[in-house]
Order: C-alpha cells, then sequence, then structure tokens
C-alpha cells in the first residue's frame, strides 16, 4: 500500500479511504540518532533529514502547516524541493468548518480519490475502543506508559487498521499504584522514557493532551470529519484551548501539571498563559534532541513529585 508520511494531525480516516496508509513521521524521531546541521525544533528537523536520506521510504508527504506548526511548513517544503509529492494542509483558526471541508476535498483529490468507504467507520469504531482504554488508566485501570504508547498511535494507526484492532485486543487490565494523577500539556515529549519515569515517582499520567486529540475527532464522511478536526484545540485560538482543558482538568480530577516545551517551538511561549490559567501545582520541562530523560529533568520531576506528595 502506499505510505503517505503525515508530519502531525491530518485524519487517518482519510488516508486509509483514499486506499493509502497513513505513517506519522514524529514516531521514528524520539529513538532517532540523527543529528541535523540546520535546526529550530528537533522534531521536523530529525524528521526532514531522514526523509532526504531516503529513510522513510515515503511516496506522498501531507504537512501540517498552517494552525500548527510553522517549522513544519519550511522544512516541508525542502522536502518538497527534492521532489516529494507535499500537500500543505492549513487548519482553521476559528470553527470554519466549512474552510477545513475544502481542505480535506482537496487532500482527497491530491491522495488520489476515496476508494474505501468503509475505512472511516472502521477507524471510528477503534478510536471509541481508545477512548475505552483512555477511561481506564483515568481509572488507574491500565499504565500511563501502555495508554500513551497507543494514543499516540492513533495519528496513524500504525498504517494497519486490522493490526491496530489486534493490538488493543491484547492490552490488559491492571491496577496501577500511584501518589498523584498528572495532566501533560503540550507536545509530546521527545524523550522516548518519559512516561516511564514519571510512573517509577509515582505520577500517574491521566491527560496525555496532545495524543487524546488524535483519539477524540473523527468521522465518517468528509463533512462529519471537518466539523470534528477543526476543533483541534492547537489550530484554535488559546481561549478555546483554554476552556477545553479546565473541562478535562476537572474530568480527570488532576493533582499536578506538567508542561513539556520543546526549544524553538512556538507553543514554547504558552506556559505562562497555562501558569496564569490553570489553577494547578505546575512544573515545566524543555526538550530538545531525542535521547533519554537526562538526570537534571529527573531530579525536576523527583521534587515535583514530592511537592505533590506534602500537599
Ligand atoms: S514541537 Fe513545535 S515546532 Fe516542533 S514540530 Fe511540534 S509544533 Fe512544530
Amino acid at each position: 500500500m502506499t505510505k503517505v508520511g503525515i508530519t502531525a494531525l491530518i485524519p487517518p480516516e482519510l488516508i486509509f479511504a483514499c486506499g493509502k496508509k497513513p505513517c506519522d513521521i514524529n514516531n521514528f524521531v524520539p529513538l532517532s540518532n540523527l543529528q541535523p546541521s540546520n535546526k529550530l525544533c528537533a522534531w521536523t528537523a530529525i524528521w526532514r533529514d531522514m526523509i532526504l536520506k531516503n529513510e522513510l521510504a515515503l511516496e506522498y508527504l501531507v504537512v501540517v502547516a498552517g494552525g500548527d506548526c510553522h517549522n513544519a511548513l519550511v522544512d516541508g517544503q525542502k522536502v518538497e524541493m527534492k521532489g516529494l509529492p507535499t500537500f500543505f494542509l492549513f487548519y482553521p483558526f476559528d470553527d470554519d468548518s466549512d474552510y477545513l471541508k475544502d481542505q480535506l476535498e482537496e487532500l482527497t483529490v491530491f491522495l488520489g480519490g476515496i476508494k474505501e468507504h468503509k475505512a472511516f467507520k472502521e477507524v471510528k469504531e477503534i478510536k471509541k475502543k481508545i477512548l475505552e482504554i483512555d477511561d481506564k488508566r483515568i481509572a488507574g485501570k491500565i499504565s500511563a506508559e501502555k495508554a500513551f504508547e497507543i494514543m499516540v498511535s492513533a495519528s496513524d494507526l500504525r498504517g494497519d487498521i486490522s493490526e491496530f484492532e489486534r493490538l488493543l485486543e491484547n492490552v490488559k487490565e491492571e491496577d496501577i499504584d500511584f501518589l498523584s494523577r498528572i495532566a501533560l500539556l503540550g507536545v509530546p515529549p521527545i524523550y522516548p522514557d518519559f512516561h516511564e519515569n514519571l510512573a517509577s515517582l509515582g505520577l500517574h499520567v491521566v491527560y496525555d493532551e496532545l495524543p487524546y486529540e488524535f483519539v477524540r475527532l473523527s468521522g465518517v464522511n468528509i463533512d462529519e470529519l471537518a466539523k470534528s478536526y477543526c476543533n483541534y484545540t492547537f489550530a484554535r485560538n488559546l481561549d478555546f484551548r483554554l476552556k477545553f482543558l479546565e473541562k478535562e482538568l476537572k474530568r480527570r480530577r488532576v493533582d499536578g501539571i506538567i508542561h513539556y516545551t520543546q526549544f524553538a517551538c512556538h507553543h514554547l511561549l504558552e506556559d505562562d498563559i497555562f501558569r496564569k490559567n490553570l489553577n494547578y501545582p505546575f512544573l515545566t520541562i524543555q526538550g530538545d534532541m531525542p535521547k533519554k530523560t537526562t538526570k537534571q529533568v529527573k531530579l525536576r520531576l523527583e521534587a515535583f513529585s514530592e511537592m505533590l506528595g506534602s500537599l
């Protein structure tokens, strides 16, 4: 099946429906040893260099260029200039679903048209099952590490709907011991062992902000997709995102927030707004290149866990 690289949230339903295989190229970054020579954010610089070195065997690339990441807009063009057919999708800043519908229709043409209508429903059913996993981890019945691994993979379902369904069937419930309930806001940490480290300190992540967006948005046709995905919080204004966050933090009975920020990412600038508006104990962590969680970060997480325990 033709492999379509995606740089951020692009409805995987639509790519499967066009008879193609979505591949979220960010998922290769945390385990990469590549040292990009020209970089701002390591996420885009590493996937850019991986594509330019032909390490990902993509036939198309879809870049989220508006409403989320401007580094991807430039690095995506560098890849396009080398000949990879590339589509640039721009999310609306408001809730203009007609605008997004036009974008998704253009994307459908770029991908050769819809061939597998049933894929929309199949993905919707899988996302319902992933939401059940999210609920179970909120209830302390599934580890945060497992829930994160599954939810972050919902961006592309690892390119295979049936295989992903089998993966979900094998997830076992267990009783999780923890000290505090944590919300992890921002883009996912570039450290591959981050959730594992939090768990070892008694910090149970009950909310992974971005992966939850991958799962909760869906639809069984382009119209429904446009209406759902125009609520993608990372592309909307901060007031919309804050209201959404307040609701989720309350529902998940969060004790504290960890805001992961990435070096040279514009989302960094949101940190003081979150601190001012979200009334929870708050820790900001910043990462740059992919590697195991550093000692310095571990010490800060440990101190945060102790502080939450003393409240
Ligand atoms: S971390 Fe920020 S700059 Fe980097 S890819 Fe994500 S949104 Fe773009």
